[in-house]
């Protein structure tokens, strides 16, 4: 199921991204201006286009520097766009003797018409614009493109984006419910880490500079979302190692994921928000290289805790191992300055959304997986381990819920108090092992005629209670006495030992003023007077002498 999803997913993304591209054109020739004594070449050491040629086919790409751009005549309202700016700031010039119109992704009045996926100046003629780069971590790309087109197609990566944010917040949101009632950790740590992820996601591609009450982040500028990152991924491993247990089932590598992915993060945080060192230039590759070893850690002791029988462990990685590839691409990007591809810029929040709906299933998962190891040791907890049925516990228990419903549906209940005859001296003379092997056959006897509903337990030492809903005192009497004489003709020899074994019964109906310990004692009563009766016999006690 999980893989035809990872398939629908990737086919969603890439019909998306499809859609999505086709940026290019619209720009007739550029080249490199010199500044001061530089050539934007020398500076940028990324545009190799000496002789530029305007192929459709490719993406123009820009790096730091100043470029003079000629675009296309004959377009409609034409716009230049330089796409995915993250850090640059990009200043253009319109005309030769024109104000620069300098823009980055963490301006607050950029345009509202536009998503800030890319930086957007229109164009007011058909002559050659100026475009000055500064700060781009990797090659910008760039294209003149028609407004309509690029309208429709920003509504396409706006599409995308809410599609993911939306998936984000619903899941982290559902999941923050279930940690405000549950106070497992493991829920808080996943809704954290999704909301951080998606607040990451938001400052990279810009929006959350749109979206009021995110705004002030924009203060920030690069750095803050370098700090989001990395607070991410602290939050991500302390998830990853309470999800799939890997304290316990990968001590070492758990233990190397602590250092790599929240220690050493944290130093690095710390000396990214403190005054010493000024430059901070150097956060991103190593933020970047602790968190790809980080991945590659998490992977490997993702697939060892699997391997080791960690089911949690498998639903990881089927929601990890996709993040891990996307957003390491993204990082390889980044700090080789390689130009920024649609499947990769877009892929990254799909891929996402899709990990925080699997790793929601597993949580789910886990509580199911949860649930059945406390039935389990309930029912371990109520057996009695050498006949099989319930223990006291266990059928006091049953009998209680047994009379709440009766008396709810006016039914009858009744109540069987059985206990073997003379056993002690079935065991002196025969041995204990002889005495438990009769203990399996007198409940043994007693299953073969038990209906649906009836309860039985094992009360004490050689007593059993048998609760009847449904039974009034004459068909729990009619009961006792095909028991008693079912146990007579069945364990008169027991594993080849001639035991002639009997039982006394004492049988009485639940009043309506009754609790289990009362009816018990009252049941229990009549046996002894079974007893005194000279045993293997069935004694009625009249609720109404109770
Ligand atoms: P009565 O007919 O009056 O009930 O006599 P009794 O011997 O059955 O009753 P008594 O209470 O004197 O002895 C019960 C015996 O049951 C004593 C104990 O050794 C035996 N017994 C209790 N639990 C076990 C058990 O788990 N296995 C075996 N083999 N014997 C048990
Ligand atoms: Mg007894
Ligand atoms: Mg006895």
């Amino acid at each position: 199921m999980i893989k035809r999803w990872l398939l629908l997913a990737m086919v969603g993304c890439a019909l998306a991204l499809s859609a999505a591209h086709a940026q290019q054109g619209g720009i007739v020739r550029i080249d490199p201006l010199s500044v001061a004594g530089q050539t934007a070449t020398q500076t940028a050491g990324i545009f190799h286009e000496r002789d530029f040629k305007a192929d459709p086919t490719v993406p123009t790409v820009i790096g730091n520097g100043a470029w003079r751009l000629q675009p296309a005549g004959g377009l409609e309202q034409p716009l230049l766009l330089v796409y995915h700016p993250y850090s640059a700031r990009v200043s253009v010039r319109l005309a030769p003797d024109a104000m620069p119109i300098v823009q980055t992704l963490f301006d607050r009045d950029l345009d509202p018409q536009y998503s800030r996926h890319a930086l957007v100046f229109p164009l007011s003629g058909e002559g050659p614009v100026e475009i000055r780069v500064e700060g781009a971590r990797y090659p910008l790309q760039v294209a003149v493109v028609p407004r309509g087109r690029h309208i429709a197609n920003d509504l396409v990566q706006v599409r995308i984006l809410q599609l993911a944010v939306g998936v984000l917040v619903g899941v982290s949101l559902t999941v923050l419910l279930f940690w405000a009632m549950l106070r497992e950790r493991v829920y808080l740590l996943y809704s954290t880490s999704m909301a951080l992820q998606m607040l990451f996601l938001l400052c990279s591609y810009g929006e959350a500079y749109a979206i009021p009450g995110l705004r002030s982040l924009a203060t920030f500028g690069a750095p803050g979302i370098w700090f989001l990152a990395t607070v991410s991924t602290m939050v991500s491993v302390l998830l990853l190692l309470d999800y799939a247990d890997l304290r316990t089932r990968v001590p070492r590598l758990g233990r190397l994921m602590r250092w790599l992915g929240i220690y050493l993060p944290a130093v690095l945080l710390l000396l990214l928000v403190a005054p010493w060192p000024a430059s901070k230039e150097w956060f991103p590759n190593a933020g970047n290289l602790l968190f790809l070893l980080t991945n590659l850690l998490a992977i490997a002791a993702l697939a060892l805790a699997w391997r080791g029988g960690g089911r949690h462990a498998g639903f990881i990685l089927i929601a990890w191992v996709p993040l891990v590839f996307f957003s390491t691409a993204r990082a390889v990007q980044l700090s080789l300055g390689i130009a920024i591809e649609p499947w990769l810029q877009y892929g990254l929040p799909l891929v996402l959304a899709f990990a925080a709906v699997v790793l929601a299933l597993g949580l789910a998962d886990r509580m199911l997986t949860f649930r059945r190891e406390r039935d389990t040791a309930q029912e371990h907890a109520e057996r009695d381990w050498l006949t099989g049925v319930m223990n006291r516990g266990g059928i006091e228990h049953r009998l209680d819920w047994a009379i709440l419903n009766t008396r709810r549906e006016q039914l009858p209940l009744s109540l069987l108090f059985l206990d073997l005859d003379d056993f002690k001296q079935i065991n002196d003379r025969h041995g204990h092992a002889a005495g438990d092997n009769c203990l399996c056959a007198v409940v043994k006897a007693i299953s073969a005629e038990l209906h649906y509903g009836d309860h039985l337990g094992r009360f004490g030492g050689e007593e059993f209670v048998l609760g009847l809903p449904g039974a009034d005192l004459d068909r729990a009497m009619a009961m006792a006495e095909h028991l008693r004489r079912e146990i007579e003709a069945e364990c008169r020899i027991v594993e080849g030992i001639e035991v002639a074994l009997t039982v006394s019964i004492g049988v009485a109906e639940c009043n309506s003023a009754d609790t289990v310990a009362s009816l018990i004692k009252r049941a229990d009563k009549a046996m002894y007077v079974a007893k005194h009766g000279g045993r293997n016999r069935v004694v009625v006690q009249e609720a109404a002498t109770g």
